[in-house]
């Protein structure tokens, strides 16, 4: 045995006694809370010196990391008594779901699990410093108080769910302010630059992402969510600076899949809450504004999988700084921010620990309910494989959000197609799968496959229709009956790869059918691989191929040797599609592979916008797509330094949703009209069709019925003008569209709709449409008629959004301009968009 020195001993003892004293934020941080913001890595560093501090009450895991390298947190804070049987603990909650294998009967005495969740937007600052605040005094040693509430909750802290955004903000804002911050709101310190610090890496709002976890924090975030799903969930952030704290009971409408217990308990806590502002004099509002009915938000998706899920909002988000005078002249400090969110922090645990089986048993009941009587208007859905990626897509969701699932058998059912609303016979074979309600997870699963979700009131904080057979474009089918005897599986689709006298190929046919086949062509467009597509539907080697399939040509590709059949393999099996080589280019029916009608493709050098009066969200889904989706080269520019120069280095350009002032200069919008006549396509998103419009490129919106004037022979009702005060706010719900579901028909002869069959469901947010191109341009997605399909739409725009134009094509000399007027890649979860997208990037012009 080695000795060690007696000083050495002593310093061990030393250092081991100053690990055992917790230090509050002011005492570790060396400033005190509230005075300046602390960058991510410092709330890292005191979150560790807690649990190495408080080994006994405190459990750190790191859980993940963000796209810039920042490590995602989680502290398991509770008694030490219940720390010691923390897995126990998780696996009965679990037990008390049906979730788990394990059938012993669960202990209804379990602790209940508080979740607190922080500074999901990232300039909504001051939460991720209220979090030091409460985890340091759940486990001080002087605050008896929170040690009585750890005998019953097991309280979970994410301290920052969204670090890159954070630390965006508070490296800009730390980077720009002096000794004193400056209160006075016109100041620089209170205008973030653009894209400000809200959104991820990506610009993606990762409090509209809960359900699709598109984005990395989310996916990584709800495993352990899935692991723990605790009873109580609060989402913190901040709102205007003058707006007094809000929180529950939230406003309507609320989701009808919510139970009386989830209202309840939500009253329960906001009286708490104000128990605790009432003493202190601090104004706040509850039951406004914040609704319970998107399923992806903070406080939905919670109440969705059994928990009360609540959001609370401090005022002070980006404008705050770090102190503000309000609208009453009072000066709103971060100390005061941060305070208000440690109140309610403490609030909740205190409310929880004091209902903690009335917590348990209910959520017990949740699930009971859930798997013996599910709600819903269907008992089990089918849901039809496509020939793309679309199906694994629907599987890794329902995976991730530990929804059960079935592979089919060959069957046959009835049921009610969600694309028609008419009952029919469905087969089935074992490609396709079935859902059956009856499982712990119905809520959700109920809610993400409503073909109508029911309003208890049309003011909503967002959009009102998401059905997911819609949002993938896969058919299914409702049945009233549940589905017997099939095996739950987790695994996905596997690739169909066919190979047709693979040894001899002369040519290489991919079939273009959704987002895999574009990971396909963007791989092998870089490795230098000369593709074309072909413009009608053939027959090769006894199989039938559609409009858009990928043709590689060994003769094309001379340079490429031998490599050329591994390279096209490697991609297939990368992009996870299948291919067909085939030993002749003579195809039994359609054009061969040298008619004009088989287009070459060139990978093409794209340009995307951003800054300012570019939408963050809008430009960032594009970066994402690009960058992450199908990880293809895009040059980034800022929209105010486009000139000639640079249009000259590319053959795309996207505009995403945004405001360009660039279209009011006559020169630059010259150059622009010249660079696409001259052969660029310029791809316009959303409100970027609006100014095209406006700036006279050949696109027409349609007016709406308000700015044609009356007709004479139109009488108004003279008493509709009479409008109560009171009802003011309601007033706009016959023009408000928040976000519904329309079915656009197709020309899918057009390459922009290729990989489409003849009808695509789009999500409208906005009462825009546009009148027909008569000529020089194609009508490939139209609305014919009233063909609202689904979600809320105020009866004004019904008449409006019908009979116009949403995606077209305009030719101009030698090249293009392709308008999306919706967002085919909503928040990236609209999976039946990316295609729409990716031929206008890579099929349309070429
Ligand atoms: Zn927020």
């Amino acid at each position: 045995m080695t000795k060690i020195p007696a000083c050495l001993v002593l310093l061990l003892v030393i250092s081991g006694l100053a690990l055992a004293q917790v230090k509050s934020p002011d005492q570790f941080l060396g400033y005190k809370l509230g005075s300046r913001y602390t960058p991510h890595f410092n709330i890292v560093n005191y979150c560790r010196q807690v649990a190495e501090a408080a080994p006994d009450m405190v459990k750190l895991e790191q859980y993940g990391t963000t796209n810039e390298g920042r490590p995602l947190l989680l502290l398991y804070v509770t008694s030490p008594a219940n720390l010691a049987r923390l897995e126990e603990i998780r696996q009965n909650n679990l037990r008390l779901t049906g979730i788990t294998a394990d059938k012993t009967a669960p202990d209804d005495k379990n602790p209940a699990i508080v979740w607190l969740s922080y500074n999901v937007h990232g300039n909504e600052t001051s939460s991720s410093e209220a979090a030091m605040l409460t985890l340091y005094e759940l486990v001080n040693p002087a605050n008896t108080k929170t040690k009585e509430w750890l005998q019953h909750t097991v309280v979970i802290i994410d301290p920052c769910i969204n670090p890159d955004g954070r630390d965006r903000y508070v490296n800009w804002f730390n980077s720009v302010v002096g000794v004193n911050p400056n209160p006075q709101p016109f100041t620089r310190e209170h205008a973030e630059p653009w894209p400000g610090g809200r959104a991820n890496h990506y610009y993606f709002d990762l409090n509209r992402d809960w359900a699709w976890q598109t984005q990395l924090e989310t996916q990584q975030r709800i495993v352990k969510y899935n692991m723990w799903l605790p009873q109580v969930h609060v989402d913190y952030h901040e709102q205007l600076y003058n707006n007094p704290y809000y929180f529950a009971p939230a406003a309507e409408p609320y989701h009808e899949v919510i139970t009386p217990w989830q209202r309840e308990f939500q009253t329960i806590i906001g009286k708490n809450n104000a128990h605790y502002f009432d003493q202190n004099g601090w104004l706040f509002f509850t039951k406004e504004r914040f609704d319970l009915f998107y399923p992806s938000y903070g406080d939905t998706y919670p109440l969705y999988r059994g928990g009360v899920g609540m959001t609370f909002e401090q005022g002070g988000h980006s404008r705050g700084g770090a102190a503000v005078i309000n609208r009453d002249g009072d000066t709103l400090t971060l100390w005061d921010r941060l305070y208000h969110h440690f109140t309610t922090g403490m609030s909740t645990i205190e409310a929880s620990a004091q209902n903690a089986t009335k917590l348990v048993q209910e959520f017990k009941r949740y699930y009971d309910k859930a798997r013996t009587s599910p709600p819903g208007e269907f008992k089990a859905y089918v849901i039809k494989a496509d020939e793309g990626c679309k199906i694994v897509r629907l599987q890794q969701l329902l995976n991730r959000n530990n929804i059960e699932w079935c592979r089919a058998v060959n069957a046959s059912y009835t049921g009610i197609n969600y694309f028609t609303g008419k009952s029919g016979p469905v087969k089935t074979d074992s490609l396709d799968i079935v859902i059956n309600a009856n499982q712990p997870n119905a809520n959700l699963l109920k809610v993400l496959f409503e073909r109508n979700s029911h309003l208890s009131d049309s003011v909503t904080y967002d959009i009102t229709a998401w059905s997911v057979p819609f949002v993938y474009g896969l058919t299914t089918y409702g049945l009233s009956t549940y589905v017997a005897g099939l095996t739950k599986t987790t695994e996905i689709n596997k690739p169909q790869i066919k190979t047709l006298n693979g040894e001899h190929s002369v040519a290489w046919l991919i079939r273009w059918n959704g987002l895999n086949s574009v990971q396909f062509l963007s791989t092998i467009m870089q490795k230098k691989v000369k593709v074309r597509y072909a413009e009608q539907p053939f027959k090769a080697g006894n199989e039938d191929f559609d409009k858009g399939t990928l043709i590689i040509t060994r003769t094309s590709n001379q340079s490429l040797g031998e490599s050329l059949g591994s390279i096209i393999s490697n991609a297939a099996q990368k992009a996870g599609i299948g291919y067909t080589a085939v030993a002749s280019s003579f195809v039994d029916k359609g054009f061969d592979f040298g008619s004009e009608k088989v287009h070459g493709m060139q990978a093409p050098k794209i340009g995307l916008l951003a800054g300012d009066g570019v939408s963050p969200l809008s430009m960032g889904e594009v970066w994402h797509y690009f960058d992450t989706q199908i990880n293809y080269p895009v040059n980034i520019i800022w929209a105010n330094d486009l000139n000639k120069n640079i249009l000259r280095e590319l053959d795309v350009l996207i505009m995403p949703d945004g405001n360009y002032r660039f279209l009011a200069d006559r020169m630059m919008n010259d150059a622009l009209r010249d660079w696409v006549s001259s052969g660029g396509r310029l791809i316009a998103l959303e409100s970027a069709v609006g100014q095209l419009s406006a700036a006279d490129w050949g696109i027409k919106m349609k007016k709406s019925d308000d700015d044609k004037g009356d007709k004479p022979d139109d009488k108004k009702d003279d008493y509709s003008m009479l409008r109560r005060y009171e009802n003011r706010e309601r007033d706009f719900i016959p023009g408000f569209n928040p976000g519904s579901i329309y079915k656009v028909e197709l020309d899918n002869s057009h390459p922009l709709a290729f990989g489409y069959d003849e009808t695509y469901y789009t999500l409208k947010q906005d009462n825009t449409i546009y009148e027909f191109f008569k000529d020089m341009g194609w009508n490939v997605g139209v609305i014919r008629k009233d063909n609202q399909v689904a979600g809320f739409v105020g009866s004004k725009l019904k008449d409006q959004l019908k009979d116009g134009l949403l995606f077209g094509v305009q030719e101009m000399g030698q090249g293009e301009v392709i308008y999306l007027a919706d967002d085919p890649l909503f928040r990236s979860f609209w999976e039946n968009g990316k295609l729409l997208f990716s031929n206008a990037v890579f099929m349309v012009g070429q």
